[in-house]
């Protein structure tokens, strides 16, 4: 029995939990597809799950100012959300548009993206995982504003129980200047669907 506050589960300790689950699903572990299956599963799980080792303030830290006081909303539209819902660990699938508008200093626009990714690859709830992108982008770039709204499928209600195969989860948090303009608001959400 695994002791739930340990905080480091080695490796061979991991890959013989799925062992354990296999064998409860009733499968024959020493067959020929199967035998490296618990490796297989952890390593995919160590790229599922990258989140955790990574910092998303650290993301955030290399800021730019030379943008000749550009005052404009910045947006990054339609960044792939691959995360899991912490209560089923089903993969939470969508898509995530995040937009601020920087007070002098902005970031590359790859890290907004890495950020997404950073939050997304943890256990989540796509609640809490909205919230944590824009909080990061407000109190790392003390921007005028942001908005972030993502759009995604949850397999836990999309493949069991009552199946509703096409039901999307819309989350969304606007903080600043988005809050209380809704030209703003207006602007973002058309942004979000320039591409479709
Ligand atoms: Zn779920």
């Amino acid at each position: 029995m695994i002791d739930s506050k340990k905080t480091q589960v080695s490796r061979k300790e991991a890959e013989n939990a799925i062992k354990t689950l296999l064998l409860w699903m009733g499968e024959d572990t020493d067959r020929e597809g199967l035998i490296d299956t618990p490796q297989r599963v952890i390593k995919s799980y160590e790229e599922r799950f990258a989140g955790y080792k990574a910092d998303p303030k650290a993301i955030l830290s290399k800021k730019f100012s030379e943008t000749s006081q550009y005052q404009g909303m910045i947006m990054l539209s339609d960044i792939t959300v691959e995360s899991h819902c912490e209560h089923h660990m089903s993969p939470i699938i969508g898509k995530a548009h995040v937009a601020y508008i920087p007070n002098d200093q902005v970031v590359g626009i790859s890290k907004i993206a890495r950020l997404v990714e950073i939050f997304a690859k943890r256990l989540q709830l796509q609640e809490r995982m909205t919230a944590q992108i824009a909080n990061t982008i407000a109190d790392n770039l003390t921007p005028k504003g942001v908005a972030v709204l993502i759009q995604a499928k949850h397999h836990c209600i999309c493949h069991r129980g009552i199946h509703h195969r096409d039901t999307i989860m819309i989350t969304s948090s606007f903080l600043g200047a988005f809050q209380d303009d809704e030209k703003l608001v207006n602007q973002f959400l058309n942004q979000t669907k320039n591409f479709k």
